[in-house]
């Protein structure tokens, strides 16, 4: 039976950090468990031979995963969640603890995954006011933060205030993509361990994919390069169709660059299917939030409190509303970004072959076209497309109205 470390691809150094972190976390709470019943467990401890365990190394009450997207950050989180709260200390997979917290239905386990572009100083007040209550399990309150980098300032400030005197049981993970200012504030940063991960190699991804959801080989290693490292988009590829489909129509835009019209109309078909994309993929949860609101606020009922009901209930579906919509902009950049990634591996793969790299491609599918626009573009040219690729990203992520910044690269990559 695999532990709950098995997920975590190619990180070896990480999880070896993790698992000695969750075994002095352990220590510890056998540590507090003989100082307050000392009778009870002195006997055991003497049974074991275990000596006193030192609470200061290993393990520590705020962590930061940082890594690219789809290298693990989260994964990692969860996992090292799960051996906090595992009977063993191990994170054996196979306890209450790890069960529930790998299910996510640990009462001790929280999990913030922002839907909308932000977290809230709201959310973050109550999630902190929470995470301080005494375990109802006995060992930790975990928070897990996903996107840490997604907080609002005022969020971060009331983490930071919890981070400084962290309750005696409680933990933070948080997930960024860097510890870069940019992505977390300073002073939290100085507050937290960091766990780097890093991308994780093509044929480690094509293993798990393989291992773990019985993909045929051929099928793994092709998707596994093409996701970049990225282990959730490499598993999309090699069972969506869809999803290939989507990665094909954009591996199609250096060919349909022509002219200044057709890089128009490139720009304007690549933000149409991010938004398809991103519609799709959220539709499902708004209707159901929508329609369990409504039930909640006995919309439709005919009773005496009806009518005041729906009076009161027209400001929580503006809320809402407000919420979805949010939800639904960060799908669409993210949908966009994927495409973009798509995009920068192709005009990687024509500079790797104009340089005569001994590296293998991205996209095995459509190296021959990246080699054509090597012998045409020459190093320089596929570098300058490669960086009209990154500027786009960059200036998405700056706020830059994803249009205009698609339209200003379709353009760049077609005059070179
Ligand atoms: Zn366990």
């Amino acid at each position: 039976m695999p532990d709950v470390f098995a997920d975590l691809v190619g990180q070896d150094e990480a999880v070896t950090e993790l698992r000695r972190a969750a075994a002095a976390a352990a220590a510890v709470l056998r540590a507090a468990a003989t100082d307050r019943t000392p009778a009870l467990v002195a006997a055991g401890e003497a049974e074991t031979g275990a000596g006193t365990p030192d609470p200061g190394t290993g393990m520590t009450h705020a962590w930061i995963f940082t890594g690219p997207p789809g290298s693990g950050r989260s994964v990692a989180a969860r996992a090292f969640a799960a051996a906090l709260q595992c009977a063993y200390g191990t994170g054996c997979g196979e306890c209450p603890g790890c069960h529930t917290t790998m299910g996510g239905t640990n009462a001790d386990v929280r999990l913030v995954v922002p839907e909308g572009l932000s977290i809230g100083v709201g959310e973050m007040r109550a999630l902190v006011l929470r995470a301080a209550s005494t375990p109802s399990g006995g060992r930790w309150q975990v928070v897990v933060i996903e996107d840490a980098d997604r907080l609002t300032e005022a969020a971060g400030n009331a983490l930071l205030k919890a981070i400084e005197e962290p309750p005696p049981r409680t933990v933070f993970l948080l997930c960024a993509p860097s510890t870069h200012p940019d992505d977390i504030s300073v002073t939290i940063r100085s507050r937290c361990r960091v766990v780097p991960l890093r991308q994780p190699p093509a044929t480690a991804v094509a293993e798990v994919l393989v291992r773990r959801d019985g993909i045929a080989p051929d099928v793994a290693r092709w998707a596994a390069a093409a996701a970049q490292g990225h282990v959730g988009r490499a598993r999309r590829l090699a069972r969506d169709p869809e999803a290939r489909k989507r990665r094909e129509a954009v591996l199609a835009v250096p060919r349909r660059l022509t002219g200044v019209g057709a890089a128009f109309d490139a720009a304007s078909a690549l933000i149409e299917a991010a938004e398809a994309e991103a519609e799709a993929s959220v539709a499902e949860a708004d209707v159901a939030e929508r329609a369990a609101l409504e039930t909640a606020l006995g919309a439709g009922g005919t009773g005496r409190g009806a009518a005041g009901a729906i009076r009161g209930a027209a400001g929580q579906l503006k809320e809402l509303e407000k919420r979805q919509k949010s939800r639904a902009t960060r799908a669409q950049r993210d949908a966009l970004d994927r495409a973009l990634v798509d995009l920068a591996g192709f005009y990687r793969d024509a500079l790797t072959m104009a340089l005569r790299a001994p590296v293998d491609p991205v996209h095995t599918d459509t190296a021959a076209l990246a080699g054509a626009g090597a012998q045409k573009w020459d190093a320089e040219g596929s570098l300058r497309r490669l960086e009209a690729v990154l500027a786009c990203r960059a200036a998405i992520e700056a706020n830059v109205k994803p249009r205009i910044a698609v339209e200003a690269m379709m353009l760049a990559l077609w005059k070179g």
